[in-house]
């Protein structure tokens, strides 16, 4: 199949620029377009607004394909997740004292970085999240899209920029990277994870695939087109990994019933499901590091040395 019929045939990929595209899945009303160069794929056909769509309703009481059952009950879980991350972080930037968490929802990472003796600042594009954030976890939450005029309201670099589970959700992620690198400090560290549609999970589970969230999943990165598109932003890959994650026995209940095309089971014993935890890896979720180089050193200029070599010399010489 060709991509002619989605609209992308003709649309440079925004990690390789290759124009070399194929259609990898139809899911639902929507297409799956792959870049044939570097694997990228992307969601055509999705058009939403963005503000709307991630309401209260996204994160609370979701219905069908969309959002989170209950993303507050995930909090346990997610916690033993952010701490390690947040360690890691940590170890990779000892000194580091700020941290941008960029699409941090209500915030359950923002929470640990705080606690790690990070100073925070949140960017959530949810007014409803945002909103949780700061009025009930006290956290420094602007609410607001990744762009110049949002960015520019940070005054001060970011010794550390996070992304979890949020590149694959933006319009514009090469544009949202590049200026994500100019906030960080030089020597900074950017890390962000999101799915691998090149994975063997991914191959196996074909449109079945339980990250294959549409319409809001809007890109899906394998390890390459991460690659290329921090490496155009001008950072250094210096860790790549497939880690575990934190996750209720619900959710993965409700993401495998997903997966089968069902509706979430309705359990009588749930709470007891919301309250078992487990570190999950299909190895279907990359997580990558990358540093902005610091600055080079300039070497101070040497002293001027034409008048006195000169003299010396003629001082020898005579
Ligand atoms: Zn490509």
């Amino acid at each position: 199949m060709c991509a002619d019929s989605v609209g992308v045939s003709d649309t440079a990929c925004i990690a390789c620029g290759a124009v070399h595209w194929r259609v990898r899945h139809r899911i639902r009303e929507y297409t799956i377009a792959q870049c044939m160069c570097c694997g990228l794929a992307r969601t055509c056909g999705a058009d939403f607004d963005f503000t709307e769509f991630y309401g209260e309703d996204y994160f609370v009481g979701a219905v069908g394909e969309k959002g989170y059952n209950d993303y507050f009950a995930l909090a346990g879980a997610l916690t033993r997740t952010n701490r390690s991350r947040v360690r890691r972080l940590k170890r990779m930037l000892p000194t580091a004292t700020s941290l941008l968490d960029v699409g941090c929802g209500p915030g359950f990472f923002l929470e640990q970085a705080k606690q790690g003796g990070l100073r925070t600042q949140g960017l959530e594009v949810s007014p409803f999240a945002a909103h949780y954030g700061r009025e009930q976890l006290g956290l420094a939450i602007d609410c607001g899209a990744v762009d110049p005029q949002q960015l520019a309201r940070f005054t001060e670099p970011f010794d550390l920029v996070t992304m979890w589970d949020v590149i694959e959700h933006l319009p514009e992620p090469q544009t949202a990277i590049a200026q994500l690198a100019g906030k960080l400090s030089p020597g900074g560290v950017l890390a962000l994870s999101t799915g691998d549609v090149a994975s063997l999970a991914a191959r196996l589970c074909g449109r079945r695939w339980h990250l294959y969230n549409l319409p809001e999943h809007l890109w899906f990165f394998n390890e390459r087109s991460l690659r290329l598109l921090l490496e155009r932003a001008g950072l250094v890959v210096e860790r790549v990994r497939r880690e575990a994650c934190w996750y209720t026995a619900r959710y993965l209940l409700d993401r495998l019933m997903y997966s089968l095309g069902r509706p979430p089971l309705k359990l009588a014993r749930m709470g007891l499901f919301e309250r078992l935890n487990f570190p999950v890896t299909l190895g279907d979720i990359v997580t990558i590091h990358a540093r902005k180089p610091a600055r080079v050193a300039v070497p101070a200029c040497p002293a001027p040395v034409s008048a006195g070599i000169t003299n010396y010399e003629l001082q020898v010489t005579n």
